[in-house]
């Protein structure tokens, strides 16, 4: 929902456009939302994300992709050189 918001509001690149927005009312009923007549659809941004898979799932298709963070990266790594039961002197 925040990145949709972000996306609606990037306006263009066009140095004559007024770049003008208008507000309207969320389907859920909840509120309502800005939004930019002339959009720059061409933003697609990678996401830095944990393991959180719900995460990996809302920004695919929005984003151009997920990037794990290099803790969890790190992490996992670890996790996996003791479930291999890797010798220390190899790690
Ligand atoms: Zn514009």
């Amino acid at each position: 929902m925040a990145i949709e918001a972000i996306k609606k509001n990037i306006p263009c690149n066009n140095t004559l456009c007024q770049h003008k927005w208008y507000y309207e009312d969320l389907i859920s009923g909840n509120g309502f939302q800005r939004v930019r007549e002339c959009q720059n659809n061409q933003w697609k941004p990678y996401a830095m994300i944990d393991k959180h898979r719900p995460s990996k799932l809302a920004i695919q298709g929005i984003l151009r992709g997920p990037i794990l963070c290099w803790f969890h990266i790190m992490k996992t790594y670890s996790e996996n050189l003791n479930n291999w039961n890797i010798p220390l002197q190899f790690r």
